[in-house]
């Protein structure tokens, strides 16, 4: 049976224009963010978070720079993953190499030794370190509940450091995995790699890019095109609306899908050649507050800034 490709599918496929997937740089993709998250901090309401963040984030830079290298997916989970158009590196359910907690280790460490990190913030990063020791079922459990966007067992004081090494776990991941290996097609509105959310998107400029929008993956940090113009969440093109706080920055939309109430922020390049896909989402919350006053939903947590579970208040 044949069925007429949608097209953005069409687009997907024609590798000849559009690069489908860029896998995220090792040198760049966390220093990228740090310098942009010191950046938005100095005129930003959250200018103290920002800056904690960039410690976490250049902690990921340092660890993601040791080499090490995990079990990755096995033949037959790519054979499988192809058969089905299924992401390969799917991270529900995936069996985390016990490596991750030293990578969690190593960030808590690096941001510790700050000079201007607060003494709240020391005394979670401590309480994570002491549970790795002690408990590290209950870190495990927190990095199930992050993964699989649980709504309960979510500690949002704890998520985002977390969180952090998961990134640099799945990036690394991401980075040794042989992109032709990929399934040509896979779920729309999921990273093809490993099925996590994309944080926002980004119209770029330069090269075989040019004005071509991508979404960034909250987990492994690969970045895949979108048709722009089309809801993330559910790929409807026809409710699609523009929203932007008056008198900010032009780089800086919600795009809003009236046929299932969600937005997602993208970022323009041409407007602001520095934009990046995690910072610039975390410092825009403004733009957060004005989309839920509109009465649309954010599907997905920013990666460095969590809600706590309604149920743990
Ligand atoms: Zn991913
Ligand atoms: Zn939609």
């Amino acid at each position: 049976m044949q069925r007429i490709l949608p097209r953005g599918e069409i687009e997907s496929l024609d590798h000849t224009h559009i690069p489908r997937i860029f896998q995220a740089q090792e040198r760049f993709v966390f220093q990228e963010r740090a310098n942009r998250l010191r950046q938005l901090a100095a005129d930003s309401a959250i200018g103290g978070y920002l800056l904690l963040m960039a410690h976490v984030v250049d902690a990921q830079h340092e660890a993601l720079s040791i080499p090490r290298s995990f079990p990755s997916a096995s033949s037959e989970v790519i054979d499988r993953a192809q058969a089905h158009g299924m992401p390969p590196l799917q991270a529900t359910g995936w069996p985390r190499d016990p490596q991750w907690l030293v990578i969690l280790t190593e960030i808590l460490d690096y941001v510790q030794k700050q000079s201007d990190v607060s003494d709240a913030a020391k005394g979670i990063m401590q309480g994570i370190a002491t549970d790795i020791a002690d408990q590290p079922e209950i870190i495990e459990s927190l990095a199930d509940a992050l993964l699989a966007r649980f709504d309960e067992g979510i500690d949002a004081a704890r998520a985002p450091f977390v969180m952090a090494a998961l990134q640099v776990y799945w990036t690394r991941l991401a980075i040794d995995f042989d992109k032709d290996q990929l399934p040509v097609i896979t779920p729309f509105g999921v990273c093809p790699c490993c099925g996590s959310l994309p944080v926002s998107t980004v119209v770029r400029i330069g090269g075989s890019r040019e004005g071509m929008r991508y979404a960034t993956c909250s987990l492994c940090s690969t970045e895949w095109h979108i048709v722009r113009v089309t809801c993330t969440h559910c790929e409807d093109t026809q409710k699609v609306s523009f929203h932007a706080i008056e008198e900010g920055s032009d780089a800086i939309k919600a795009e809003a899908c009236g046929s299932c109430n969600t937005y997602r922020k993208i970022f323009y390049q041409e407007k602001d050649q520095m934009v990046e896909a995690v910072a610039d989402d975390l410092a825009s919350l403004e733009l957060d507050m004005l989309m839920g006053d509109e009465g649309f939903f954010r599907i997905n947590d920013n990666p460095l800034l969590w809600q706590q579970s309604s149920s743990e208040e």
